[in-house]
Formats: C-alpha cells, sequence, structure tokens
C-alpha cells in the first residue's frame, strides 16, 4: 500500500513537472478565444436555424433526418478538415398528439362553476388546508384554475394535459385515481391491494433546499423511469406522474421511461407540477377521484438514422481523439434549445473558434453530434464500437447537455482536473471558477468503458433554470441567453485548448 502510494506520489510529481504551469501566452489566446465568441460568434444564429428551420428532433421523425442533412451542409460550409455522418439505427416512438385526461371532482366542479357563495366556500376550504408539498396552496391550485378559464369543456369533466412519458405504450382508462407522494407510499398502499385496478399520481416534488438541481432532479428521475415497472405488479392500469421541475407551472415535461419484459406494460404521461398541485390538493379532500384517461403514442419499427462529425487533424497525434459533443436528438415537446441545442452549438463553435484563430491542435479534435441520446443511446454505443474497430485512442471526451446557461466551470476525472487547476487563475476572471471532480455524461460514458484513462468532462453552466425548461414546450430558441450560449462556447474551446496542451 504504501509503496503503491510513494509511486504514484513520484508519478503525479513528475506529471507536475512535465505539465507545471500555462504557458505566458495562454492568458492572451484565451482572451483571444472569448472575443471571437462574443464579437463575432456563430453559436447562436446556427441554434436559431436549428430550432426554427428544423424544430424538434425526435429521434426517429422525419424531422430529424431533414435537420441531420442540415447539420452536414452547416458544418461543410465550414474549413474542417472532414465532415461525415457515422450511420446508426435508431428506436422509432411517436406522440399522434396531445393527450389529455378528464376528472371529476365535485370540489372541482364548485370551483370553476358554482355559485359565489360556494366558490367562496370551496376557496376556504384551500386556504384552510396545506398541501403536503407547497407553501402556497392556493397560489398552484390557481394556477390550475386560471388555465382552465381559457379552456371550453364539459363543467363536470374537467380537462388535464398531458404529455406522453417517451416510450410509454399508449392506452385508456376509466376510474379511480389515487395520488402517492412516493414510492414507499406506493408500496405501502400497493401491498395492502389498495391499488388495483386504480391508476396514481406518483407526486414526488424537487427537493428546493439543494443548491445544484440536478441533485434533485436525480431523485426524482426515478418516478419517471420505472414509475410504470413499479406500479403494475400492483394492479395499477396506468400512471401519471409529477412533472420533473423546480417551476410552478402548467407545462408537463416528457422524458424516457422504461418497461420489463416480465412486468406488464402499463401506460405513463406527466402532468405539470401545478396540476399535480391542485390534484394532489383535491385528493386530500375528497379521496380518489374519477379520471378518464387516453394516451395515443405508439411504437413503431427502428429506423437508420446518423451521428454527425466533423473534425480538424491533429498535427502530432492524429489517431490520438479529443472528442466534444452533445446530442443532435430532442425531445418533441419543445425545440430542444437548451436539450441540446446549446450543448453541439457550443462545441461546434469551439471547434470554429480554433480553426478561425489558425490554432494546430496536436491531436484531432472532433466534434460530434449524437443521436439518440434521449431515448436510446444508441449514437453514442455506435460512435464507441467504431472508434474501437478503427483502432483510436480518446484522450479524452467532454460533453454539453446540462443547457445554454452562464458556464461556472467543469466536472472532470481526476488526472485532468489537476492540470487544470493550474489554469485556475486564468479562468477566473472569465466566470469559470467550479473545477470538481466528476465528469462524464450518457454519450462519452460507453468510451470510458472502453479505455479507463479516457478523461472525460462535463461542462457545468449555471443550473438554476434548466429544469423550468429541460422537455418541455418551453425549451425554445427564445429561452436562449446570446451572451450565456457564447460564454458556453468559449469556455468549451479553453478547455479543449488545456486538454490538448496537457495530455499526451
Ligand atoms: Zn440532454
Amino acid at each position: 500500500m504504501k509503496s503503491w502510494f510513494s509511486f504514484n506520489l513520484i508519478l503525479g510529481l513528475s506529471i507536475l513537472q512535465v505539465h507545471a504551469q500555462p504557458k505566458d501566452t495562454d492568458s492572451l489566446f484565451f482572451r483571444k478565444i472569448f472575443n471571437e465568441a462574443l464579437l463575432r460568434g456563430h453559436s447562436y444564429s446556427r441554434l436559431g436555424e436549428l430550432c426554427k428551420k428544423i424544430g424538434p428532433r425526435l429521434s426517429g421523425s422525419d424531422q430529424t433526418e431533414k435537420g441531420i442533412d442540415w447539420a452536414v451542409d452547416m458544418l461543410s460550409s465550414y474549413d474542417f478538415d472532414s465532415v461525415y455522418k457515422q450511420p446508426t439505427m435508431v428506436p422509432r416512438w411517436q406522440r399522434n398528439g396531445r393527450s389529455y385526461m378528464y376528472i371529476k371532482s365535485p370540489l372541482l366542479t364548485k370551483l370553476i362553476s358554482g355559485t359565489d357563495s360556494q366558490k367562496a366556500k370551496a376557496n376556504l376550504e384551500i386556504n384552510k388546508k396545506a398541501f403536503p408539498h407547497s407553501p402556497n396552496p392556493e397560489y398552484e391550485c390557481k394556477s390550475y384554475l386560471k388555465w382552465l378559464e381559457g379552456q371550453s369543456f364539459d363543467k363536470t369533466q374537467v380537462p388535464v394535459t398531458l404529455t406522453a412519458m417517451g416510450g410509454s405504450v399508449g392506452g385508456t382508462f376509466m376510474g379511480d385515481l389515487v395520488v402517492v407522494r412516493n414510492k414507499q407510499e406506493l408500496d405501502s398502499l400497493g401491498t395492502k391491494g389498495y391499488l388495483k385496478d386504480k391508476m396514481i399520481l406518483l407526486n414526488r416534488a424537487f427537493e428546493e433546499d439543494n443548491i445544484k438541481t440536478f441533485f434533485s432532479y436525480g431523485s426524482c428521475v426515478t418516478q419517471r423511469v420505472y414509475g410504470a415497472i413499479w406500479a403494475a405488479p400492483y394492479g395499477v392500469k396506468a400512471v401519471v406522474i409529477r412533472s420533473l421541475s423546480n417551476s410552478c407551472d402548467m407545462h408537463p415535461h416528457t422524458g424516457v421511461t422504461y418497461y420489463e419484459d416480465s412486468i406488464i406494460k402499463i401506460p405513463i404521461a406527466a402532468v405539470s407540477t401545478a396540476t399535480a398541485d391542485a390534484l394532489s390538493y383535491f385528493y386530500s379532500i375528497e379521496g380518489p377521484m374519477w379520471v378518464n384517461f387516453d394516451l395515443k403514442c405508439e411504437t413503431l419499427p427502428d429506423r437508420l438514422s446518423a451521428n454527425v462529425i466533423a473534425e480538424i487533424k491533429g498535427n502530432q497525434f492524429s489517431n490520438r481523439i479529443i472528442a466534444m459533443g452533445g446530442h443532435f436528438d430532442s425531445w418533441d415537446e419543445g425545440e430542444g434549445a437548451h436539450d441540446d441545442g446549446a450543448g453541439i452549438m457550443h462545441c461546434f463553435e469551439a471547434l470554429r473558434i480554433l480553426k478561425k484563430i489558425g490554432y494546430k491542435p496536436r491531436h484531432t479534435i472532433r466534434c460530434v453530434f449524437w443521436i439518440n441520446e434521449e431515448n436510446g443511446m444508441r449514437g453514442a454505443l455506435k460512435y464507441a464500437e467504431l472508434s474501437e474497430l478503427n483502432n483510436e485512442t480518446h484522450v479524452a471526451a467532454l460533453e454539453s447537455d446540462r443547457g445554454g446557461f452562464t458556464p461556472r466551470g467543469f466536472a472532470m476525472d481526476s488526472a485532468l482536473l489537476f492540470r487544470t487547476r493550474n489554469y485556475q487563475d486564468l479562468l477566473r476572471p472569465y466566470g469559470i471558477s467550479e473545477l470538481e471532480f466528476g465528469g462524464g455524461g450518457v454519450d462519452i460514458g460507453p468510451l470510458k468503458k472502453q479505455n479507463k484513462n479516457t478523461q472525460l468532462v462535463a461542462l457545468v453552466p449555471d443550473s438554476q433554470r434548466y429544469f423550468d425548461v429541460h422537455h418541455a414546450e418551453t425549451d425554445v430558441f427564445e429561452n436562449v441567453n446570446k451572451r450565456e450560449l457564447e460564454l458556453g462556447a468559449a469556455a468549451v474551446c479553453v478547455a479543449i485548448y488545456i486538454m490538448d496542451q496537457e495530455l499526451d
């Protein structure tokens, strides 16, 4: 143990000596990168084209294939050494239009169509009874009631907007809806036989005391991914989940769900956070409410699609690669502007800037638009498979898939983190100060499985607003800030330069 430690200490010191400090010219070089991104950047206008000319990019859709052609043409209009497609089959699931659930609740009917005194009485009940999840129940309930004012419907069956989870089976349900706050409550009621032939709302809310919102997402995402698997064995016929968001609004958020072959496949969808609070409130007063649910989605046979790649050849180690990228596909609810149009534009722009300012990389620098990250990872798996087949070595891979918000820093594997920290005084003026241990991402993960020495990196932008728009109809170009996007692209470019200098 001790000799292992000494060996590593010596190795570490020798790395320190070889890669001691940034060069004197690095500070000017970083300034040049940021100037190019902020004064003459291409990321924002290209993202605008992607979002508005192409739009949502669900794997396997005609629109996505049109988008891939656009991406090849767009990248080919720059003077990169090569631009090419990497074909792969992808799954094909489609939503088939907006779905609604209709609910019957005497309290709700009173709230929307009763006499003034009935409405006042119902409102009073709302004020008296606290929501399990919200400090301000009246507000949440009112968001839903306000939304209803703009809808036309039969007052005894009131609509709720749904978004099907990606991969869900379609189906219908008519019967009682039971609200459960988390998996423990689901198991407790399920074991008692209380959920047989019912529908459930899984209503676990984000923990708002987490400073980094990805932690809240991490603990709630299981209800989306495994909700149908958890519930079906108890005889549950359909599931709706509370959307995974910090924001209290009327936009339901989609995302992938899983099934197991041995467990019956039941439909699963999401309701908005404000709707989930309203339903939870009605349930707390009235108990199970009657619902009529119809989900129209379906899965079609797989289809041929592709990753899109642009690269600049390395002048020292052409078969040693530094890859950077994000995913080209998106969910169909919005335009995939933050998730992950921003990520692919960060990396395209980083490659463009390196070329524009005349940098000659030691390694081959590759920008990858991976396909099918959201519901299958087929692009990432094909990329790793072909890399191995072609005897390539990935010295590092960076993924940007946390939105186009102000860059704060990077999460990195330890060997690279150790060296990048030598640059922290040069990075701080650009607001890049969080250099943390970690790294990784869905699309670059398979590279690490092939080669444990590959250094994985994730761009870490500010996370406070990401889940407001994540997988929702609000993930549109208008919600991306030009400067924040450009700063992200420059940050990626600087990180790629450091990797190219520091790694062999
Ligand atoms: Zn993403």
